[in-house]
């Protein structure tokens, strides 16, 4: 590839040799190709950045969450010593505020080993600056992780995985793909058809034109670290948007400086994601032996661990910060901004009962 070969140019070019490639390929491309990835490049996150998250929205997401894990722990039996693996941390928001809290449990900290999963080196460079007094240990392989205990936490993670999709037409179902046109980039089918019985059970009686989206991506890393948590013990926290039930419906979207944009213009300048299909995500962790407990909407989820009591309790130690509180409560609980459409999943060994998820 020479300097001067965008993103661009290199799909179109791969298409003309080799054909029209799937959705899951193109995303793949878009979003961690080396040298030209969405994030393989710079900082995506924030108000200046394409999009925003929970940890970066308040302190009291990742302090939550650290409670959450503290509870978890203590529940293991405070082993002296764990893994805390968090998969795409992002700027190391979450964990700051997370292990901020977390250190006032004694033995906490020392029997903590941080890990870190992540693509993008000016974020791990972001993660080394904010979480360098934890020593944390970037890994390669989602997981490659010793054989302690291990708590695993996703926020925003699993949507940023390649997805296929697959679009039914009469009796069977055909991929979808990216092609070309005259030299512009078109969606298309895949000639081949795949019978109904390909698909999950919930989808076997979709509509003409419906549109299913596997993430299977997402379903082997669930399925890597399950495997290892069957044995070692632990759980995983994903928290994304997405659907609590396999279900048909096209989510994959392009976003760009806060706004929607076209998935097939520019490829690596927008960040492309897709829903979580989280009972996908359930069923691969119980197929390996893990207990799942009922997804909660996000705004459940932080209700029960507290948030409204943080919520004042940050507000009487900073009054001048009350409305800055309560809008930041309001966007990450309101049914109308991430409440409902976030939702939390947790898979954990037996004998654990996950807080924030019943009651
Ligand atoms: N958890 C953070 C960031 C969410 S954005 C937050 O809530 O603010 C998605 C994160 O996953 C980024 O850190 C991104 O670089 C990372 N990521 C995306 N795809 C990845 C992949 N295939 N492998 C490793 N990290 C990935």
């Amino acid at each position: 590839m020479t300097d001067t070969l965008s993103l661009g140019d290199l799909i179109d070019r791969q298409i003309v040799h080799h054909g029209p490639m799937s959705i899951a390929a193109y995303m793949g491309l878009c979003l961690t190709h080396p040298a030209s990835g969405y994030y393989s490049g710079t900082d995506p996150l924030g108000v200046r950045g394409d999009f925003i998250t929970a940890p970066e929205i308040s302190q009291m997401f990742g302090e939550l969450v650290g409670f959450f894990v503290v509870n978890l722990w203590q529940q293991l039996g405070q082993p002296r010593s764990f893994t805390l693996l968090e998969l795409g941390p992002g700027r190391g928001t979450l964990m700051q505020d997370a292990l901020r809290v977390a250190a006032r449990a004694e033995g906490f900290l020392d029997a903590c080993h941080l890990q870190l999963f992540e693509a993008n080196p000016t974020l791990r460079e972001l993660q080394r600056e904010r979480l360098g007094q934890y020593s944390p240990y970037w890994s390669d392989e989602v997981d490659a992780v010793a054989d302690d205990p291990l708590i695993v936490v996703a926020n925003e993670f699993f949507d940023a995985l390649p997805v296929r999709q697959f679009v039914r037409v009469g009796a069977n179902w055909h991929e979808r793909q990216v092609g070309l046109i005259d030299g512009r980039r078109v969606l298309g089918l895949s000639p081949t058809p795949l019978p109904a019985t390909a698909m999950p059970e919930a989808v076997r009686d979709a509509g003409e034109g419906e549109v299913f989206e596997a993430n299977l991506a997402a379903t082997d890393v669930m399925q890597r670290l399950a495997r290892r948590i069957v044995t070692q013990t632990g759980a995983i926290l994903a928290i994304d948007y997405g659907h609590d039930r396999t279900q048909t419906g096209e989510t994959l979207q392009a976003i760009r400086n806060h706004a929607f944009a076209d998935p097939l213009a520019e490829p690596g300048s927008a960040d492309l994601s897709a829903h979580v299909d989280f009972a996908a995500l359930g069923r691969v962790a119980q197929a390996e032996g893990l207990a799942v407990a009922p997804v909660a909407t996000q705004r459940d989820f932080l209700g029960r661990l507290g948030i409204i009591e943080r919520a004042s309790a940050l507000a009487r130690a900073n009054p001048g910060q009350i409305e800055v509180i309560a809008s930041a409560l309001h966007r990450l609980t309101d049914p109308d901004e991430m409440g409902t459409l976030f939702k939390a999943l947790c898979v954990h060994s037996d004998g654990l009962e996950p807080i924030g998820f019943t009651g």
